[in-house]
C-alpha cells in the first residue's frame, strides 16, 4: 500500500537511541553527514529485499525487475536498485536503455518505470558497451551512494538485484542495507549453479540476511506448441537444495520463449504474459514476502503493547 507520507525521517527523527544520531569517535564532520544522510534514506524504506545467486547468467535480474513490478502493480511504493556493477541489465530488461539520470537538490533522480523507482550504474555509462572498473573500496562507495545520494522518497520496498556470487559486493550490499528483510535466490537446476547455491544460502546465515526461498529457473523447456516438457538441464536441483538446507523453495520458472523475448524486448513478462508460469511464481513470492513482512509486523506491534 501506498506508505504514509507523514512518516519519521531522520532529520525530524527525535529518537536518541538511533545510531545516526551521534558522532562516532574519531568521526569527521564529513563522515558523519555521511552517515547521518544514508540512516536518513534507509529510514525511508519499509522493506529491503535483496535477490541473489550463486553465479551470473541464472536469471536474477529478470527475477528482481519482474518482482519490482509485480509488488509495484499491487500498489506498493517500490525502488528498484541495480547493484550488478559490471553487468548492469536492469535498464534493457525494462526497455530504459540511454535514459538520462537527472539531479535535483543535489540528489539523483530515479528513472521512473509507471510507478516504478529505477537505478542503475547502466544509466550512467555512455554506452552499453562501455566496461565499468571500478576497484573494491569505490564498489562499496558506489553502492552507499546509490542509497544516499538518491531521491528515493519513502518505499514499501525497495527491490536489490545484488552481484552474484558470494564476496566483496553482495556483502557490502548487505553492510549498507544495514538491515535485509529477505533474500531471494535464483538458481538453474545443473549442478555447477546448484554448488553454489548452497554457498549463497550458507552466506545468508552468515551475515544474517533472512532467506524468503529459492527460485529454480530454466528449469525444463515448455514447447509453446505442444506444451510438452524437455528438460534440457536435470530439474529439481532447486527443491533437492531447499530441502537439504532448511529454506523454503518457492518455486520453478520453466524456460519460456515469451519471458526470453520479453526480456530483450525490455517488456517484464508478469505485465506482458500474465498467465505464464514464470508470472504465477513470481505472484506467489510476492505474497510469502507480503505475508511474512506482515507477521513480523504484527510481532513488533504486540512487543510494543
Ligand atoms: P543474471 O542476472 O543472473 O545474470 P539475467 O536475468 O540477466 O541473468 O538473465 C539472462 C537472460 O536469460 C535474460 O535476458 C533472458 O533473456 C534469459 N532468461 C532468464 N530467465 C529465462 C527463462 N525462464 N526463460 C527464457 N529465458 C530466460
Amino acid at each position: 500500500m501506498k506508505s504514509d507520507k507523514g512518516s519519521k525521517q531522520c532529520s525530524t527523527c527525535k529518537d536518541s537511541s538511533c545510531s545516526a544520531s551521534k558522532r562516532r569517535p574519531g568521526e569527521t564532520d564529513e563522515e558523519f553527514e555521511a552517515r547521518r544522510k544514508l540512516a536518513s534514506k534507509l529510514c525511508g524504506i519499509k522493506h529491503r529485499l535483496v535477490v541473489l545467486s550463486g553465479k551470473g547468467g541464472v536469471g536474477k535480474s529478470t527475477v528482481a525487475v519482474n518482482l519490482a513490478i509485480a509488488l509495484s502493480m499491487k500498489n506498493h511504493e517500490v525502488g528498484l536498485l541495480d547493484v550488478d556493477i559490471h553487468g548492469p541489465s536492469i535498464p534493457t530488461l525494462l526497455g530504459l536503455e540511454g535514459e538520462p539520470i537527472y539531479g535535483e537538490k543535489g540528489e539523483l533522480l530515479p528513472v521512473k518505470y509507471n510507478g516504478l523507482k529505477v537505478i542503475s550504474p547502466g544509466f550512467l555509462l555512455h554506452s552499453q558497451d562501455d566496461a565499468v572498473i571500478w576497484r573494491g573500496p569505490m564498489k562499496a562507495g558506489v553502492i552507499k551512494q546509490f542509497i544516499a545520494d538518491v531521491a528515493w522518497g519513502e518505499l514499501d520496498y525497495l527491490v536489490v538485484d545484488s552481484p552474484p556470487g558470494t564476496g566483496d559486493e553482495p556483502l557490502s550490499v548487505c553492510q549498507v542495507l544495514e538491515r535485509v528483510d529477505g533474500a531471494v535466490i535464483v538458481t538453474t537446476p545443473q549442478k555447477v549453479a546448484a554448488v553454489d547455491v548452497r554457498k549463497c544460502i550458507t552466506f545468508c546465515r552468515k551475515v544474517g540476511v533472512p532467506i524468503v526461498g529459492v527460485i529454480e529457473n530454466m528449469s525444463g523447456f515448455v514447447c509453446p506448441k505442444c506444451g510438452e516438457v524437455t528438460n534440457i538441464f536435470k530439474t529439481g536441483g532447486g527443491q533437492q537444495i531447499s530441502e537439504s538446507m532448511g529454506v523454503p523453495f518457492l518455486g520453478a520458472i520453466p524456460i519460456e520463449p515469451n519471458v526470453a523475448s520479453a526480456c530483450d524486448n525490455g517488456k517484464p513478462f508478469v505485465k506482458y504474459f500474465p498467465q505464464s508460469r514464470a508470472t504465477e511464481v513470481i505472484y506467489k513470492v510476492v505474497e510469502q514476502i507480503e505475508e511474512s513482512f506482515k507477521s513480523k509486523q504484527n510481532d513488533l506491534s504486540s512487543a510494543a503493547g
